[in-house]
């Protein structure tokens, strides 16, 4: 399995796009997991060396726009999307359509497809296994399996035992690290982990490896590296957009 780092920062990051992972495995079809915040998961997708009408199969973890708000974006190429999240992520989706081009807001091709917030489904030969998290509204952590590896994304989260769950296992543990623990109560206002929350998730879940996103304005890698490391005792990467990481 090898996952593509799209987008790795919150909104207001310096130098990242923000949330959206490219995910491929031998004999399974792409998944998209989150889509970016706009036009820029076009751009991101072409700059990884992806086509972008190559896209079908798109994961959304929860309605905030700097993860959902790049399907619009995908649905103006006319690509037949297979759209999965909650039902209440979905509505969201579609809300999004037909305010900013109700012309286009049933567009011909794309299924939207509903999952549980906790549960399993299969997309394109990868078994996923969602998981609920605590954030400002509903969203869906999510594992994916495929060729006896598990790739584990915590997206948007509090630290709490739906990311713990989320990480148990995983050979690589994705999670929400705003920024270093200075700024932790701000975090916690947002309903999003500091570094060292998300190092005590992988250990907690005894992942074999952890990748520090979603970093915010705020964040100092350095810092938040060495928190993560001294919390989790395993190996940390703050990987860059575009980053790809087989595993
Ligand atoms: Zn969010
Ligand atoms: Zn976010």
């Amino acid at each position: 399995m090898e996952v593509t780092f799209l987008g790795t920062g919150a909104p207001w990051a310096v130098g990242r796009q923000t949330l959206g992972l490219f995910i491929t495995a031998p004999g399974c079809e792409p998944l998209l997991i989150d889509t970016c915040g706009g036009f820029a998961v076009v751009e991101q997708l072409r700059r990884a060396g992806i086509d972008p009408r190559t896209v079908r199969n798109v994961f959304i973890t929860h309605r905030h726009h700097d993860h959902a708000g790049g399907v619009p974006a995908l649905l103006l190429g006319g690509l037949p999307l297979q759209l999965h999240g909650t039902a209440h992520t979905l509505a969201a989706i579609r809300d999004l359509m037909r305010s900013g081009f109700p012309e286009w807001a049933d567009p011909a091709g794309t299924a939207f497809v509903e999952v549980p917030a906790r549960g399993m489904c299969e997309i394109g030969g990868l078994a996923l296994e969602t998981v609920p998290v605590e954030h400002r509204v509903e969203t869906a952590a999510v594992r994916v399996r495929a060729g006896g590896r598990t790739l584990a994304f915590g997206a948007d989260s509090l630290p709490c035992e739906g990311l713990v769950t989320c990480a148990r296992g995983a050979d690589l543990f994705i999670c929400d690290a705003i920024w270093q623990h200075e700024g932790a109560e701000r975090a916690h206002q947002l309903m999003h982990a500091t570094a060292a929350e998300a190092g005590e998730a992988a250990r907690a879940g005894e992942a074999g490896q952890l990748a520090l996103v979603h970093l915010g304005a705020r964040a100092e890698p350095a810092v938040m590296l060495a928190e993560a490391e001294g919390a989790f005792g395993g190996p940390v990467r703050i990987p860059d957009d575009l980053e790809r990481l087989a595993m």
